[in-house]
């Protein structure tokens, strides 16, 4: 593997460039901002791990219509995250 530098996105610190930890798992520290979910959903990722929170309503509706499965996780479990009941 070689050496890859991690920027993080000045808007919601996800690291890139995106590294997937498996083929259609991509776990970040926090929930994507809009641009980071943009990437990836047209990763083709479809599930997704974060821990902490960002505000971005815009990214659970990208995640939501791109049938994306968001999960965060808590101490040491994991919860679904219900993009439903996001306001936009
Ligand atoms: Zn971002």
């Amino acid at each position: 593997m070689p050496d890859q530098t991690y920027v993080p996105c000045p808007h919601c610190g996800h690291p890139y460039p995106m590294t997937p930890m498996q083929k259609d798992l991509y776990r970040g520290r926090t929930l994507a901002c809009n641009n980071c979910a943009k990437m990836i959903i047209n990763a083709g990722i479809k599930r997704v791990i974060y821990e902490g929170d960002y505000p971005d309503e815009f990214s659970k509706e990208l995640f939501r219509d791109g049938k994306i499965e968001v999960l965060r996780l808590v101490g040491d479990r994991l919860e679904v995250v219900d993009l439903e009941t996001c306001s936009v």
